[in-house]
């Protein structure tokens, strides 16, 4: 038995953190892993996460029940109004169908389980992504029978977003094709569209009435601001753009291992939503059975309670404005202090955890094998990797790799 079955490659990711534990110099520094690190290099556990916590572990009335199969409803309206506002006229008129998944993977899942079942395709069950994109969204559309496309995306010569190119391409695709767009704090570059160009892009899904697959995994982690990391989803809403977000709490609550997400589908009709809503839960069922309680009953506490809401902002804003921080560091170490070739200015324009740092395949093993900084192959560094005692010691490596 099982002489069939191929050894397969470990995830890079993981890999890459593997690599790093195991190193024993003492400057070792891991750009890899997109999770907060705190200027120490630690897990930060939210201030606001360990009082809401606490409120759970205090309250005498909870119990270990199986939560209904679409999850806890109030962290799923929470997670609804969060996303799409909090006077959305689709909330409000019953037109959006939230579901509690495993996290960000888990919505993205359903939401291409779902798909694969029930969107009418135009021709092949295909789906585009941005190139590059997070790497597990090739294996989730492939899982459910969905073919990845890509579309362009980052230009390597500006270090920038290709939108004459992305434009193009959602010109040219099949009428009611499946575009999938990274909310904020695109991942794994940080170029984001500006509000100009998403109105453009908006301009032209609705002229070929293609379907928005939004994946929102860095709310609040772009700009600071939960509400301004919203604005291209309900820009797309307010247009009547039909789409689904998939919502991860993972970065923005520092609720990784929880699994704390959501799929919201915005649908035409209430009537429609319903029809949906009894689908998903269909699926849902028989997949996890029912979501798990522990990370969204702290999520809802957050979102439902107006004080620890705003606790949580000044922790979100502890975490974006680190990291802005960083950026802006290693931007003036680069161009003031080393005089490194090259311009840099993109890691001050970039947004949110990571950054494309334009060096290539070579200079990025380079510094790994040379310095002991641990980062993806295709130059993309995690800026929550970054503090202020490794990024003199970053900075001098990164410019020594630059210069050959
Ligand atoms: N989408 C994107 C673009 C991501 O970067 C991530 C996290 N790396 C996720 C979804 C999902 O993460 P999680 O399942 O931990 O919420």
């Amino acid at each position: 038995t099982w002489n069939n079955v191929p050894l397969a490659p470990p995830d890079s990711i993981f890999k890459l953190t593997a690599a790093y534990k195991a190193d024993p110099y003492p400057h070792k520094i891991n750009l890899g892993v997109g999770a907060y690190r705190d200027d120490d290099s630690k897990p930060w556990v939210l201030p606001v996460v360990k009082k809401a916590s606490q409120i759970i572990l205090n309250d005498a009335t909870l119990d270990h029940e199986y939560l209904p199969i679409t999850g806890l409803s109030e962290f799923v309206t929470g997670a609804a109004r969060l996303i799409l506002g909090e006077n959305s006229p689709a909330i409000s008129e019953g037109r959006v169908v939230s579901v509690q998944t495993i996290s960000g993977t888990g919505a993205n899942h359903l939401g291409a389980l779902f798909l694969s079942r029930y969107y009418h395709f135009n021709g092949d069950k295909a789906i585009y992504l941005s190139d590059p994109t997070w790497a597990n969204h090739f294996a989730i559309f492939n899982n459910v029978g969905i073919k990845p496309l890509l579309y362009p995306y980052y230009d390597p010569k500006t270090i920038g977003l290709d939108f004459t190119g992305f434009i193009a391409t959602l010109q040219s695709a099949p009428e009611r094709s499946v575009f999938l767009l990274h909310a904020c704090a695109h991942n794994p570059t940080g170029v984001d569209p500006t509000e100009e160009q998403w109105k453009t892009i908006a301009d032209v899904v609705v002229a070929k009435q293609h379907y928005a697959f939004f994946d929102t995994a860095y709310q609040g982690f772009a700009s600071g601001d939960l509400e301004r990391d919203a604005t291209a989803v309900r820009y797309f809403v307010s247009r009547g753009v039909p789409l689904l977000v998939c919502q991860s709490f993972a970065k923005n609550a520092g609720l990784y291992g929880e699994r704390v997400g959501a799929l919201h589908i915005v649908t035409p009709t209430k009537e429609t939503a319903d029809r949906v809503r009894s689908q998903l839960s269909v699926l849902q069922r028989s997949e996890i059975s029912n979501p798990p309680s522990y990370g969204a009953r702290i999520v809802a506490l957050i979102l439902n309670n107006p004080e620890l809401f705003e606790e949580w902002k000044a922790d979100i804003r502890t975490m974006a404005g680190r990291i802005i921080q960083m950026r802006k560091e290693l931007y003036r170490l680069l161009t003031e202090e080393l005089k490194t070739p090259g311009n840099w200015e993109h890691i001050v324009n970039q947004i949110g955890m990571f950054s494309f740092t334009g060096i290539s395949e070579v200079q990025s093993k380079a510094l790994t094998e040379g310095a002991h900084v641990y980062l993806t192959t295709n130059g993309r560094i995690s800026m929550a990797g970054l503090n202020s005692k490794n990024i003199r010691y970053f900075a001098e490596a990164l410019d020594g790799v630059v210069r050959g």
